[in-house]
């Protein structure tokens, strides 16, 4: 990608920095950010163009802090709304949304903050935006700028076409003073030509930033047994199955196969549930939530799952089928790694996709035209799947991008796959194609190569054929690879019933014209290939700081629970792993760590403290004290101080201690006693094993946290629906007889 028309960097201003030091805790802006900040500040529009994960929000949220006003952010996903201002609100923030989920009270009480001054920020959905009375409104209010998120949504070429967002002309006719910030993460051409039509942003500083997503470590390979390749890839290298196992996304094609791959990991010990269009509206909604306000969840899920997915942490994408294109992988793996920490987008494809997908395509009833565009579109992706040499620069380049050199961190950057000359071979298989008539599929050519006479060879009379047994110096999983080979790379196509047939590619491959390089590692039997696959470190932290990490990850998730918020609001996984290397033994030396401003370290500095410290003396950690913290809570509330207070200097929120009431905990190895023996009674009552009813893992959670109702044992690793709802009730009963209640 280009590089931004805007003037050589400018040194950040100084206001700005201090800004987001003090409420975000961050040292500095990445990339194109301060330039962005700075082009806002001063009252300048402008398009942004940056890949998820790239830091979109700073851009607006800044300026609106420096500004005179609110700044008004639009915004098209409603459940995505009230995480961004809890988020914001978690800083110190005034923020607060408009959206068709308030009540005509909620309504009125935002707007007349907005009217009073009182807020820094306000999300507003495109419809709500666009009622006269929000307009009038806002023409009455000191307004610091307008954000356009997700702008690409102006755009009808897109498939994320929102007809209110075509409507946001109303903003530079009506407001044409105030700053409009246009950002999003689609970078084609025709889309960023119709963000400045609508917006008006002709003559506006374009920010274009690279599209790559360093982080992301991309590896595809050869399907063979998809469920086994996908359970071994999660165990290993993100501990399914494990406390402190990752969240992840799992992609397949059809609500059929989503099913069945969520019911398998389930029935493997493994934390997941199944998303796809055919469920109600409310267990979509479950899941959705499941998945931002647990740790360890692994959501199985057709397309229709990702959009507007902002989870920080989400540490694998897969995919069991082949997406539809590289724009669409492209964004469904993107949803790995937000917080910049190392994530994995691991793919498995064979033959039999490539067929299906072929064969849907000429089936279609598109038009010639579009049907044409398809098919290139899933040419490139299956050539990015075939490639041989680095895929990241493959994947950048389809973009538009050019990396320097190979990227070293895909699979084929960390295994160089031996490439060799198949034209020999791939001749074999063409003639092997054409001579029985254009019209077989894999596996019946795959016999007559290897010469087998088998009833459909003798029948159709193949094994006369000069082709018949040429190919029996290799086996037959070399032989289905040239064909996959032969058919993703389009000298081969798919009709009807899988059958085979030659395109025009094909001729000159047939005379010598051209070479036909395979790779090598594709061929190769599995348990080598295997052996040298790609073994990252499944954790983004060391060993040594694991421990560490997990106990501020447990205290997160009871701090989170107490608020009704996910996790990663608190302290993203980036921040917690700087704090379990660093391990703070001050308020002072916490305050350094990059995401910890000000206001959230009045509000846990202490408690990060002592956890660390905890840590640091062998004390193990303690389970959250929900009903303590609740009744903590309401009594903060009745003296008033559990109110946000305003951005700088505010008085810190009191911390609830245990003066006001927390119930005591028992004996680690007590409660675990207990829990054993509900375990096996738990395990004689339904015949299975015990460690099927809760893995040890679990059991030592349980017996570190010792819940006292279900909510408290929702989420835990180890514990799905299914489990706590058939053992939950006797678990948490057996913590209450210890606990003495
Ligand atoms: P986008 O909206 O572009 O997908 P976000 O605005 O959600 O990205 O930012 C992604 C992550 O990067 C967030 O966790 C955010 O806090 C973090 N981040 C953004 N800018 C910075 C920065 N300058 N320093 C440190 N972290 C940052
Ligand atoms: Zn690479």
């Amino acid at each position: 990608m280009t590089a931004a028309p805007f003037p050589a960097q400018t040194a950040p201003d100084p206001r700005a920095l201090e800004v987001l030091s003090r409420v975000w805790g961050y040292g500095a802006f990445r990339g194109v950010q301060a330039q962005i900040v700075q082009t806002v500040t001063d009252g300048g529009h402008a398009l942004v163009l940056m890949p998820t994960g790239g830091g979109k929000s700073l851009c607006y949220q800044v300026p609106s802090l420096l500004r005179e006003g609110t700044g008004v952010v639009v915004s098209p996903l409603i459940a995505l709304m009230k995480d961004q201002v809890d988020t914001l609100r978690q800083l110190g923030v005034r923020a607060a949304f408009l959206n068709s989920t308030l009540s005509l009270e909620g309504v009125r009480e935002v707007e007349q903050a907005l009217l009073a001054g009182e807020l820094d920020l306000l999300y507003v959905a495109p419809e709500r935006l666009l009622l006269p009375r929000t307009l009038d409104l806002l023409e009455r209010a000191p307004v610091a700028l307008f954000a356009i998120d997700e702008a690409h949504c102006v755009s009808q070429w897109g498939h994320d076409f929102r007809p209110e967002y075509g409507q946001l002309h109303v903003l530079p006719q009506r407001f044409p003073q105030i700053p409009r910030l246009a950002l999003t993460a689609t970078a084609d051409e025709r889309t960023r030509a119709d963000m400045l039509r609508v917006l008006d942003l002709h003559g506006a500083p374009q920010f274009v930033s690279s599209f790559d997503r360093p982080n992301i470590q991309y590896r595809v390979a050869n399907k063979e047994g998809p469920k086994t390749q996908l359970l071994d890839f999660i165990r290993a290298e993100h501990g399914a199955g494990q406390p402190g196992g990752d969240a992840g996304i799992v992609y397949c094609l059809s609500r059929k196969s989503v099913e069945e791959t969520a019911r398998w990991l389930q029935s493997q010990g493994i934390d997941a549930v199944a998303y796809h269009a055919g469920l109600s509206p409310r267990e979509r909604t479950l899941a959705q939530e499941r998945f931002l306000n647990e740790e360890g969840l692994i959501v199985v899920a057709t397309v229709a799952f990702g959009m507007g997915i902002d989870k920080p942490n989400v540490r694998f994408v897969a995919h069991l089928d082949l997406p539809k294109s590289m724009e669409g992988y492209y964004q469904e793996t993107g949803r790995a790694g937000r917080d910049g920490l190392p994530s994995t987008a691991w793919m498995v494809y064979g033959l039999a996709d490539v067929v299906n997908v072929r064969r849907m395509l000429s089936q279609s009833d598109a038009p010639e035209e579009v049907k044409r565009v398809e098919a290139g579109k899933l040419d490139a992706l299956l050539t990015y799947c075939e490639a041989a040499t680095c895929r990241r620069q493959v994947l950048l380049a389809y973009f538009g991008e050019e990396l320097p050199g190979p990227c070293g961190n895909c699979d084929l950057c960390l295994n160089p796959p031996r490439v060799h000359d198949a034209t020999r071979e791939a001749q074999m298989a063409l003639s092997a194609v054409i001579r029985t008539g254009n019209r077989f599929g894999a596996a019946h050519l795959t016999d007559v190569l290897l010469g087998r006479e088998t009833e459909k060879v003798l029948a159709m009379n193949h094994h006369t054929l000069p082709t018949f047994g040429v190919g029996r110096d290799h086996d037959e999983r070399f032989w289905r690879g040239i064909l996959r080979q032969l058919t993703s790379l389009g000298y081969l196509n798919a009709g009807e019933h899988h059958g085979l047939s030659a395109t025009g590619r094909a001729r000159p491959l047939l005379k010598g014209e051209v070479v036909f390089q395979v790779r090598e590692d594709s061929l190769l039997p599995r348990e080598r290939v295997r052996r040298r696959e790609a073994r990252p470190p499944r954790s983004p932290i060391g060993p040594t700081d694991q421990p560490l990490f997990e106990a501020l990850r447990q205290w997160r998730l009871g701090k989170a629970r107490e608020q009704g918020v996910p996790p990663y609001v608190i302290f993203n996984d980036a921040t917690l792993k700087v704090i379990a290397e660093l391990r703070p033994s001050s308020l002072t030396t916490l305050g350094t760590v990059s995401g910890v401003g000000q206001r959230k370290l009045a509000d846990y500095g202490d408690e990060v403290v002592q956890v660390v410290r905890d840590h640091l003396n062998g004390v193990p950690p303690t389970a959250p004290q929900e009903r303590g913290a609740a009744a903590n809570r309401a009594v903060l509330d009745l003296l008033g101080a559990g109110k946000a207070a305003p951005v700088a200097g505010g008085p810190s929120r009191p911390h609830p201690g245990p003066l006001l009431g927390d119930a005591p905990a028992a004996p680690t190895e007590t409660v675990a006693e207990a829990l054993r023996e509900v375990r096996r009674t738990l395990a004689a009552e339904s015949g299975v094993s015990a460690f099927l009813v809760f893995p040890n893992a679990t059991l030592d959670l349980l017996a570190q946290r010792q819940p006292r109702s279900l909510d408290e044992l929702t989420g835990l690793p180890g514990l799905g629906p299914k489990r706590t709802a058939a053992y939950g009730e006797r678990i948490v009963q057996a913590v209450r007889e210890v606990l003495g209640q």
